[in-house]
This record gives C-alpha cells, sequence and structure tokens, in this order.
C-alpha cells in the first residue's frame, strides 16, 4: 500500500481537513437493515445471532456469516428494497449531522458491508435528494445464475473484495487516505456499531463505537481506542469541538475509554 495521489479520491476533491466514514446499517439507521430481512424474512433471529457471535469470536468470517444470511432471504430484490423503505428508520439527529457536514465541508464517506442499491433507496428516502452528495462504498447484489434478481429465490450477494473474509474490506479505503503524505491528509473520522467494522476499527483517528453493541466488546477486547455515542447528537457534538479545535480525537479516546471501564458504554467491562 503506497503513498495514494490526493487527486484520485473522491472525498480529497475540497481539500478537507476532516472527513468522516460511516457504517450505515444500525449506525445512521436505528435498525440494522440486514439483520431486519434476515429475522423477519429469513431464518430469524436466534440463527442470525448464532453467526453474530461466530464471526466475533472468530470461528467464522464476516462475508460466509453475511451470505448464509442473505441466501436465506427469498424475497424478490424489488421487494426486499420496498419492504426496507417500509420499515427502516433513521437516527433522528443524523440529517443534522449530515447538514452541518455539508456547510463545514467535511466529506461522508458511508462504507458498508450492505449492499449499495438498498443503502442508496434508504438514504435518498430518508435524507432527501442531497443524500447524492455522500459516496456509498458497499456490496452488491446480482442476479443467481439462470434467474432473475426480481424473482422468488433469484439474487444473492456479490462482494465487493471476494478475495477477503471481510468481502467488503473497509480497511482498504481507508488506507487510501490515511495513506496521504502528512501535509494533505486530512483528520479521519469513523462510526460503527458491530461485526461489519471490524476491518475498519483500527484505521482512522477517531472511532465512534455505538453504546451497548458489538463494536465496543471488541474494542476493548483488541486494546482499540474509541469513543463512545449514543446517536448522531453525541457525534455531531464532539464533531463541532474538535473541528473548532477546542478539544481532541485524543482526548475524545481518552474518555471512551474511561466511560467504558465505569460501565457507561452499555456492555459490560471486562477486568
Ligand atoms: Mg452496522
Amino acid at each position: 500500500m503506497g503513498l495514494h495521489d490526493a487527486a484520485d479520491l473522491p472525498a480529497m476533491k475540497t481539500n478537507p481537513k476532516f472527513i468522516f466514514f460511516t457504517d450505515f446499517d444500525g449506525t445512521i439507521t436505528l435498525q440494522d437493515s440486514n439483520d431486519f430481512l434476515t429475522d423477519t424474512i429469513g431464518y430469524g433471529r436466534e440463527r442470525r445471532r448464532h453467526m453474530n457471535i461466530e464471526c466475533l469470536d472468530d470461528r467464522i468470517s464476516f462475508r460466509d456469516s453475511f451470505r448464509d444470511m442473505m441466501d436465506s432471504v427469498k424475497r424478490p430484490y424489488n421487494e426486499c428494497i420496498q419492504y426496507l423503505v417500509d420499515n427502516i428508520k433513521l437516527d433522528p439527529y443524523f440529517k443534522e449531522f449530515f447538514e452541518w457536514s455539508l456547510k463545514e465541508n467535511v466529506p461522508v464517506v458511508v462504507l458498508s458491508s450492505g449492499m449499495e442499491p438498498a443503502i442508496k433507496a434508504l438514504l435518498e428516502k430518508l435524507v432527501g435528494p442531497e443524500a447524492e452528495k455522500m459516496q456509498v462504498l458497499g456490496n452488491y447484489a446480482g442476479a443467481r445464475p439462470g434467474k432473475s434478481i426480481d424473482e422468488e429465490g433469484g439474487w444473492e450477494i456479490l462482494f465487493r473484495h471476494p478475495e477477503s473474509g471481510f468481502g467488503h474490506d473497509k480497511s482498504v479505503t481507508l488506507r487510501e487516505y490515511s495513506s496521504l503524505p502528512a501535509d494533505v491528509r486530512p483528520t479521519m473520522f469513523y462510526a460503527g456499531d458491530g461485526v461489519s467494522d471490524l476491518s475498519a476499527a483500527r484505521e482512522t483517528d477517531l472511532l465512534f463505537a455505538k453504546k451497548g453493541h458489538d463494536l465496543i466488546s471488541y474494542c476493548a477486547r483488541e486494546d482499540i481506542p474509541f469513543t463512545v455515542f449514543e446517536d448522531w447528537s453525541t457525534i455531531l457534538a464532539r464533531c463541532k469541538e474538535i473541528t473548532a479545535g477546542k478539544s481532541t480525537v485524543q482526548d475524545a479516546a481518552k474518555e471512551g475509554w474511561e466511560a467504558y471501564k465505569a460501565g457507561a458504554a452499555g456492555v459490560k467491562p471486562t477486568a
């Protein structure tokens, strides 16, 4: 991974000092849309949670656990998207954060293990036409051999990085930015909540991990600095302080660790 040219990176077009990378499901949305599909029209919550734990404990790759879940969803793809648009809600403060980011030249880049068509449909419905200004990098969906994507049992998940156990290895994009020369490299934020964020957790300057979710336990176990967020109002307040120079990413990470140790991160701290 050598140095990259800033001109090749879409989020560098406006020479930002800060970039906000973020997970989509369960982070921008209140509910994980893929969990929702699996739990309600796939094989159900029990097996899905089992697969999440297997993945967190390193017994199965994220890619294989996620394919297993998506394979259990047989409904035509267009109907799945409509079903999500009808049911999935946005974090109530995300829109305010996004409006602030547009004003302050902090590009938002969505890095998701979900499927791009579903994410774009949800963002357009929930954020409006401005959502186009967010770069979205995810996985894809395609027709199974001999089938149409919009027929029963007709689609399957197609991974951005099929050779990687992450399916979409979020570190690939993050390193394109983190390897920029120091004088142009922006400060990088990342927000996430769960197993799909493990490939991103070590790659940015400040990781926001969602209170009470799997990513916190993982970061604590692996000694990865993070700060806790409950919703995007916490993230917005933090980002305002940091971009105004009133606090630093190091202060935020230190407070996050202390909150976790004090039991305020919504997961049980380990000794
Ligand atoms: Mg997530």
